[in-house]
């Protein structure tokens, strides 16, 4: 048993998954064809970068709030 590296999904590849309706080949989890879905589970990459992103909107929000603050108080 090989693994893939960066590909935790091994033979169940969203990208090889053929839909359960039409049988035509899904994209990232969804049938570009009657929409149908499943449940892909984020792989590590993506959820590091929703991490990152998460923290930059945070972090802009916050600023956002003290700059707000600052020209309340004037
Ligand atoms: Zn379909």
């Amino acid at each position: 048993m090989d693994k893939k590296d960066g590909n935790i999904y091994g033979d169940f590849a969203p990208s090889k998954l053929h839909c359960k309706r039409c049988k035509t080949l899904m994209e990232e989890g969804v049938c570009p064809t009657c929409g149908y879905k499943v449940y892909v589970p984020m792989s590590k990459e993506k959820r590091d970068k929703v991490k990152l992103v998460s923290t930059i909107v945070a972090f802009v929000v916050l600023i956002a709030v003290f700059v707000i603050i600052q020209i309340v108080k004037d």
